[in-house]
């Protein structure tokens, strides 16, 4: 848990691929920005989790990033060594988008062994990449995460109100950013989700708030939006999205019902 009650939520961040990027993870310190700091290859595991340590706000996800599969051969040895050590996991996930397309069949292999490891393993929270894949996704998510313990964030999902209501219907949470929001497909999505399954992101450094990259402390504006598309004031919306990461956090039992797969 938290040393301190942090003020806002960014649960899908770059801290590492920032050129300032330790000031970054000071930052979210200062500002008691509880911060997920995902990562996109298992070899960048130690140097966030030292920079990590050094803050109680900032936690590491272990991460293999669905673009980069197949770069280094050695990347999923190094997945499973440090899994043990990892409560967070992300990012993870498949991209059926058309530059990564030719690779989907290897993305899939990968994502059902990282899957199948942390089944194993039980208790880890996986932040989720899902670009023109949710229903694979979820498919793979209810074969081998159900009754494992295991939680699910869905980062920037993009799949149909349909798909999303299964997966909050599993117990998937939703961490939105900037860029979702303005969107009437994303409206409909916030619609139907259950208002305790939200949370916020940036997605730093590869979204843009006007010409520069996303910080973690734009997650004060993403709050007020989300906060009008709610119909609730900012403070709600901020104490809402607090709730729902403790909740989230909370140690799970080994035995949590979720809804069996179907
Ligand atoms: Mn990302």
């Amino acid at each position: 848990m938290f040393e301190q009650v942090p003020s806002f939520v960014d649960y899908h961040c770059h801290l590492d691929l920032y050129p300032d990027y330790e000031a970054q993870f000071r930052t979210c310190e200062a500002k008691r920005i509880a911060t997920l700091a995902v990562t996109t290859t298992p070899r960048a595991w130690p140097r966030n989790k030292a920079l990590a340590g050094a803050t109680s706000m900032v936690r590491v996800g272990l991460g293999l990033h669905p673009q980069l599969v197949g770069e280094h051969a050695d990347d999923l040895r190094l997945f499973e060594k440090y899994l043990p050590e990892a409560r967070f996991v992300g990012e993870v996930g498949l991209d059926a988008g058309p530059a990564h397309y030719k690779t989907y069949a290897d993305q899939k292999r990968i994502f059902e062994i990282i899957l199948e490891l942390c089944a194993k393993a039980g208790g880890k929270i996986l932040s989720i990449h899902s670009v023109r894949s949710a229903r694979d996704v979820l498919s793979m998510i209810e074969k081998h995460l159900t009754g494992t313990g295991n939680r699910v964030v869905f980062h920037w999902f993009t799949g149909s109100v349909a798909e999303a209501r299964r997966a909050a219907e599993w117990g998937c949470y939703f961490s939105i950013n900037q860029a979702m929001l303005g969107k009437t497909s994303t409206a409909m999505l916030i619609e139907a989700l259950p208002k305790e399954r939200l949370l916020t992101e940036t997605d730093g450094p590869f979204t843009k708030i006007g010409a520069r990259p996303a910080v973690p402390s734009d997650v004060v504006e993403t709050t007020n939006l989300l906060a009008s598309m709610l119909a609730a004031s900012p403070q709600e919306t901020r104490n809402l999205l607090l709730s729902n990461l403790m909740q989230l956090e909370k140690e799970p039992e080994r035995d949590e019902a979720q809804t069996p797969s179907k």
